[in-house]
């Protein structure tokens, strides 16, 4: 087992020597005597950087040892200058341990296990036991971003197999060799075989983004540090956006939205109504006809010209179409009770540009003629 350097999660430059350097299909596989690349594990990506300046695509660990793979050889024996990525390990650093410290909190105020973790570009997942309302979580997020500001040391120790069983910790494996432990005194205390930050202070702001019920227990979404510093930057644009939008002071936001919700559904109601009065105007002007009949109704939509045309065609005996004007047209709502429509409908498109059609008792659609073309198609069709 080669030497692992990231116990110390500041390390992000080291000098080892190669042991072994293996080709394969995807490159060259270097082992080296110490390593302070970490390899995937416990929810974390594995960490980027080079060896040499040339770049390392990938790490990982197999039968206890942790290999880089290059696409360049490195003689066995020569001296390497391992260099980590910092800026992407950091940020994983910060939210790892800061969900170490929200998991922490949970397990001593409420009793909660962490039953899956998850880094992801969109943040952190971490699954809890048992089911939290939204008072509870935000005093998890309180006691975790005061144990930030009290910049507690984060220790990392490996007790024997005699001193672990007296030690309660969290953990959702069950071993008893080689156990890495991880201590933010106060706080937590869990088994963990990634790095850290030293210090909690490094991890910044912690913040809950949101929380859901999931399996009996709770999901939530977290994010910390850097990450939560460029979430918070994004929320601010968006809320002064909508602060100045809706000419409201920024805090107020959620109010002027609801305000501004309910006046749509005032108006809406309005125009439902106006609609409506309108609708049943055309309707009850309507009179038997003999033959076919049309109604013009510009402010109806497609549902207010097939109510028409239903009440219209059970007073004609022929075809009765209600058309409502449309950019250089009309849309239209064609039915009857005695004629089938869909002959129909071929002459009725062929003659006034139109496209549309339907059942045989109904056809929609738009034509692009004028109102007098279409009552001039309409009483050509009587004769
Ligand atoms: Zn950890």
């Amino acid at each position: 087992m080669n030497e692992r350097l990231y116990d110390n999660g500041h390390i992000r430059q080291f000098e080892a020597t190669v042991i072994e350097c293996k080709e394969t299909e995807k490159g060259f596989l270097i082992l080296l005597d110490k390593t302070a690349f970490f390899p995937a594990g416990g929810g974390q990506a594995a960490d980027e950087g080079t060896l040499n300046g040339e770049k390392v695509y990938d790490v990982f660990e197999k039968n206890g040892n942790i290999y880089h793979l290059t696409k360049v050889s490195f003689e066995t024996g020569t001296s390497v200058l391992g260099e980590i990525d910092w800026d992407i390990r950091f940020v994983r650093m910060q939210n790892h341990t800061g969900e170490h410290l929200v998991c922490g909190v949970a397990h001593s105020l409420y009793g909660c296990e962490n039953t899956g973790f998850h880094m992801g570009t969109f943040g952190i997942t971490a699954d809890l036991s048992i089911l939290l309302d939204s008072q509870q979580v935000r005093e998890i997020e309180r006691l975790a971003n005061k144990a930030v500001f009290e910049n507690v040391p984060v220790k990392v120790f490996y007790p024997d197999e005699k001193q672990l069983k007296a030690i309660d910790y969290r953990s959702k494996l069950d071993l008893t060799e080689n156990v890495r432990l991880v201590e933010i005194e106060g706080y937590d205390l869990c088994a963990c075989c990634a790095p850290h930050v030293l210090n909690t202070g490094e991890i910044g702001m912690i913040k809950i983004l949101e929380h859901s019920s999931n399996r009996g227990g709770t999901r939530m979404l977290i994010k910390c540090g850097y990450d939560a510093y460029e979430d918070y930057c994004q929320k601010a644009q968006s809320v002064a956006a909508v602060s100045a939008s809706l000419c409201a002071r920024q805090e107020e936001i959620a109010q002027a939205v609801e305000a501004l919700k309910a006046e749509k559904a005032k108006l809406e109601f309005e125009i439902e109504s106006i609609k409506r009065q309108s609708l049943d105007k055309y309707i009850s002007r309507l009179k038997p006809t003999d033959g076919n009949a049309c109604v013009f109704a510009d402010d109806a939509d497609g549902d207010g010209l097939r109510e028409i045309v239903n009440a219209g065609k059970t007073l004609c005996n022929g075809i009765f179409g209600a058309f409502a004007a449309d950019g250089n047209g009309y849309r239209y709502c064609i039915g009857s009770n005695t004629v089938d429509l869909r002959a129909f409908a071929k002459d009725f498109n062929s003659a006034l540009n139109g496209r549309g059609g339907g059942r045989p008792e109904m056809i929609q659609g738009s034509v692009l003629s004028s109102k007098e073309d279409i009552i001039g198609f309409l009483q050509a069709q009587e004769q």
